[in-house]
């Protein structure tokens, strides 16, 4: 039996404060709680605040303060702005994730206004969508004297979760994108016992049961993930949800998140295990958090050699999705494992294997990246192509590709590598040998003195090994790059003719953007670009949009995940 591991990245995590406002709500001093997360050496800490809500949506204690305020604005407009503040506080020293709660308040008024409020949360790594209110304005978490006036109204236990469901249904469909995740899926239990049709939903044939059924396909159907929250135990009321209800998310595929929902600094860290542990009686072996949106695989042991592999899965997540549209981002893809990675054909229910071809392979509709930590292996076969040695600096690829390209003569592939001494060598093969290499190679030495130490063609190399230990990006569409992931890259794919290149290097070279390095491929008539790159994100984001039309894609893929 593996062990279990004690730190969690959370989701639902810990609420940060309402400041100024009357009625304290979650941590106000963020440092308090980073500091300790440092201190007990965790890689990762995850903040939340609630989007505010209408004044006519207020909890018994709110009311008795009389005072009229909107809950939380000013707070949750400057919570953006204290997160960014932290993490240039704390820079390399721990991984600050947040994320907004956000409130449903019904289709009307309510939903505009929410929607005005994810404005806020541009930036942010999730949204959890939850319900705390009845439309009647009375909350499903305040006190109990709150609750039964609800229960009173709605006349039965069956009819208060029936509404209660509906909401959740309601919200899922009327939040649509703005949302990742469900939160607290059965929260009325703080206050009320959940009925016989609840608790034995998936024989039951109550129209409560059917009810309940139906809003967990439709969290499957949608991508969503559940929220498995811990305040429920801090509450006394279980988890958040029951063990039954997680079961049948297992079973429909449901990822779940993790939070402990905290709200004060000393209760920091409790029930991390636990929760994991939670989630491993329903059957899952991983769970999920996010970075910018985009959903990151945690395993829930212990295993170093298992956290390995769920970081190269993620980092291939990741360029997949920044391929994509925010709406297929949403899209869960389908996997392929192979290697030391054939573990993961079982976790994941619909994924094929790959013998022992050690990578994983991602894909969504009509792309895929095939990723592994594996250096690969140089081949001996004899190549024809151009040597480069060169200094290490912007610009110098770019006026290699320059020249080739003013003589008619198209990359077919390249492979660069810097020696870390201001000098880099590379490796390029060309389409055809059109016998302008000669004056291009004359050419390059005649103007660009100084730049290249030196410049040759063979016609029966042996293809250098320039390969060093890392996380390799394999193939692009199934078209074999082999580039070693750096902190950025840029995925292009081209019209495969002479000078498009030039036109992405070019660019590159215009802004000072480093190449680190790079690899090309193709595919019938498209060609396929992956380039390490440094430089500034904004700057190359708006390089790449001016392209031009023979780029299909031209993204920069960012690694945000751990
Ligand atoms: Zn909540
Ligand atoms: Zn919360």
């Amino acid at each position: 039996m593996k062990k279990i591991n004690d730190f969690i990245w959370e989701t639902h995590g810990i609420h940060a404060g309402t400041e100024q406002d009357h009625v304290k709500h979650g941590i106000d001093r963020l440092e308090d709680i980073v500091d300790k997360a440092i201190e007990a050496k965790h890689p990762s800490i995850t903040f939340i605040i609630h989007s505010p809500r209408l004044t006519s949506f207020r909890y018994l204690a709110e009311m008795d303060t009389n005072v009229k305020f909107i809950r939380g604005n000013e707070s949750y407009l400057n919570y953006p702005r204290r997160i960014q503040n932290l993490r240039e506080k704390y820079g390399d020293r721990i991984n600050i994730k947040y994320g907004v709660e956000l409130e449903w308040m019904g289709d009307d008024l309510g939903l505009q206004w929410s929607r005005s409020k994810i404005f806020q949360a541009e930036d942010a790594d999730f949204v959890i969508g939850s319900v705390h209110f009845a439309p009647e304005g009375l909350p499903y978490d305040g006190t109990k004297e709150e609750a039964n006036e609800l229960l009173k109204m709605r006349g039965s236990l069956e009819a208060y979760w029936n509404g209660y469901f509906n909401e959740m249904i309601q919200m899922i469909e009327c939040f649509g994108d703005m949302i990742q995740i469900v939160g607290h899926i059965d929260l009325p239990k703080l206050n009320v016992d959940m009925p016989e049709a609840l608790l034995n939903f998936e024989n039951s044939s109550h129209p409560l049961a059917n009810k309940f059924r139906t809003l967990l396909e439709i969290i499957a159907d949608r991508n969503l993930s559940l929220d498995v929250n811990m305040a429920g135990k801090f509450k006394g009321a279980g988890v958040y949800p029951i063990q039954n209800i997680l079961r049948r998310a297992n079973e429909l595929q449901i990822p779940v998140c993790l939070g402990t929902d905290t709200h004060h600094v000393r209760y920091y860290g409790l029930n991390f295990k636990e929760s994991l542990e939670y989630i491993h009686e329903a059957g899952y072996q991983n769970y999920v958090s996010y970075s910018k949106l985009i959903p990151e695989k945690r395993t829930i042991f212990d295993d170093h050699a298992l956290k390995v592999k769920y970081t190269v899965l993620n980092k291939g997540i990741e360029m997949l999705n920044q391929r994509l549209t925010s709406k297929q981002r949403r899209i869960i893809p389908d996997f392929s494992f192979g290697g030391s990675y054939s573990e993961f054909v079982d976790i994941y229910k619909n994924a094929t294997g790959m013998g022992d071809y050690n990578a994983v392979r991602i894909r969504k509709s009509d792309k895929s990246i095939t990723i592994s930590n594996e250096t690969p292996v140089p081949s001996n076969e004899k190549v024809k192509g151009l040597f480069s040695e060169h200094l290490d600096k912007p610009g110098v690829i770019s006026s290699l590709f320059n020249t080739l390209a003013s003589e008619g003569i198209n990359v077919e592939t390249a492979r660069l590598k810097s020696n870390n001494d201001g000098t880099a060598v590379a490796f390029l093969t060309l389409e055809s040998e059109n016998g302008n290499i000669k004056n291009a190679i004359e050419f390059i030495n005649g103007t660009d003195v100084g730049l290249f130490n030196s410049l040759t063609y063979r016609d029966d190399a042996i293809l250098p090994n320039y390969y060093r230990e890392g996380v390799y990006l394999l193939e692009m569409d199934g078209v074999e790059l082999k580039l070693a992931l750096g902190k950025k890259v840029i995925l292009t794919r081209h019209d495969n003719a002479p000078g498009v290149l030039l036109v992405l290097l070019s660019a590159l070279a215009s802004k000072n953007v480093n190449i680190i390095d790079f690899r090309l491929g193709k595919r019938n008539k498209i060609g396929y670009s992956a380039l390490a790159v440094e430089g500034d994100n904004n700057i190359i984001n708006n390089l790449l949009n001016k392209l031009g039309p023979h780029y299909y894609e031209a993204n920069l893929i960012e690694f945000h995940s751990m």
